[in-house]
């Protein structure tokens, strides 16, 4: 079966407010029927990525703002969303800076596993991880909408639709306290904790810096991680300058557990219920939960708008399969390669592996059709 995916050209006809992205985006939300997906009177979360300190490349404001009008005319109640990924007080203290709150974007910033990070309900995810805890704000609603920022990912490779409803759906941890339960649980498969090569460190502290459970310490120069408060989510191993830490799991086996991790969030909604908006827009190499905001690889490539998680994500894919790579961003002088992806090139694993596995696991279809919306 192949499913729609709608793409809006970053292009503009004339200087105009209708031809540019935003009055394309507007007109294209009252076109959309979006009262088919979205359950009438009920609240409904907008999930997205916060963004970390220092990461301004994310979705610009504007265009969350016209998706919380959107529901609202429906009527339904809209609020945007995203779990723990630094102490809830810290993240959201830097989501107002970035200009999500309530006053800009007309609806609530609340953070959906709660203060802690605990609040959270069990779901099935599959055979690899089991059962994990997932944020109680998207466990409880019965329509959502998902607005990705595109862009690299040193592990998931693609951060697109399906790593954002994975990694930012899951919890942090279960209201236990156990990051065996929670989002941890896809990093650390094949162990505990991270794997440090001495002989690499060079001790620049970076992984130190980006701790955000403040939990790493180097007495004698030696890389200590405090097990019992770590979250395992990795972030040191992504920083290290020299490659030197190391989070136990395999390619393959993080990629099927992603695809799980979004599997775990979605069943908890009847068919039709979510709709993904994938912003191709400033696409920067790495996660926007790193304190910074680099280069984008490529020029910016539009919105996609689908209803179905596998079909946006291998659209785009395919689109950065096409695009040319920008001068001055790290992706700089990679040539294009029958296949592949700026991101999969830019970090030597096969991002494409990721819809595959949601795929497989009856998350979506990677057969699709694009209606361009010029
Ligand atoms: S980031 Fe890497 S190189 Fe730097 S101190 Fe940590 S382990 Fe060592
Ligand atoms: S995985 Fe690394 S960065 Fe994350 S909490 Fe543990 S020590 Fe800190």
């Amino acid at each position: 079966m192949s499913s729609t995916v709608y793409h809006i050209s970053p292009h503009s006809k004339s200087f105009t407010y209708e031809n540019g992205l935003q009055g394309k985006f507007e007109q294209f939300l009252r076109d959309f029927e979006i009262d088919k997906y979205i359950v009438k009177d009920e609240t409904v979360p907008l999930k997205i990525h916060l963004g970390g300190k220092g990461a301004f490349r994310t979705i610009r404001p504007q265009f969350v703002r016209q998706v919380v009008r959107a529901v609202k005319s429906i009527p339904a109640k809209p609020f945007v969303t995203d779990s723990v990924r630094i102490p809830a007080y810290d993240y959201l203290e830097v989501a107002k800076e970035a200009g999500y709150n309530h006053l800009t974007l007309d609806a609530p910033v609340v953070i959906a596993d709660g203060m802690y990070g605990k609040e959270s309900l069990k779901s099935r995810a599959g055979e690899l991880i089991g059962d994990v805890y997932i944020a109680s704000a998207l466990h409880e609603a019965k329509s959502m909408v998902v607005l990705t920022h595109v862009k690299g990912h040193i592990q998931a490779v693609l951060g697109g639709a399906i790593k954002n409803i994975s990694m930012g759906g899951v919890s942090n941890e279960s209201h236990h306290g156990d990051w065996h339960e929670g989002r941890g649980k896809m990093h650390f498969l094949m162990g505990d904790i991270m794997e440090w090569d001495q002989e690499k460190c060079i001790l620049c502290y970076d992984c130190m810096k980006v701790c955000p459970a403040e939990c790493i310490t180097f007495p004698n120069n030696i890389y200590t991680v405090d097990k019992d408060k770590c979250w395992r989510c990795g972030r040191c191993a992504r920083v290290c300058p020299e490659d030197a830490i190391h989070v136990p799991v395999t390619h393959e086996k993080f990629m099927k557990a992603v695809a799980e991790g979004a599997n775990a969030v979605t069943s908890t909604f009847e068919p039709k219920r979510i709709i993904y908006i994938n912003f191709l827009t400033e696409m920067q190499p790495e996660c926007d939960c790193m304190p910074i905001a680099e280069n984008p690889v490529a020029q910016d490539q539009g919105i996609l708008i689908s209803d179905d998680p596998v079909a946006i994500d291998t659209a785009t894919l395919d689109i950065l399969s096409e695009v040319e790579s920008l001068p001055g961003s790290r992706a700089e002088g990679i040539k294009k390669k029958h296949g592949w992806d700026i991101f999969s090139l830019l970090h030597q694993k096969d991002g494409r592996l990721q819809v595959m596995e949601a795929e497989k696991i009856g998350l979506g279809s990677m057969n699709y059709t694009i209606e361009k919306v010029d």
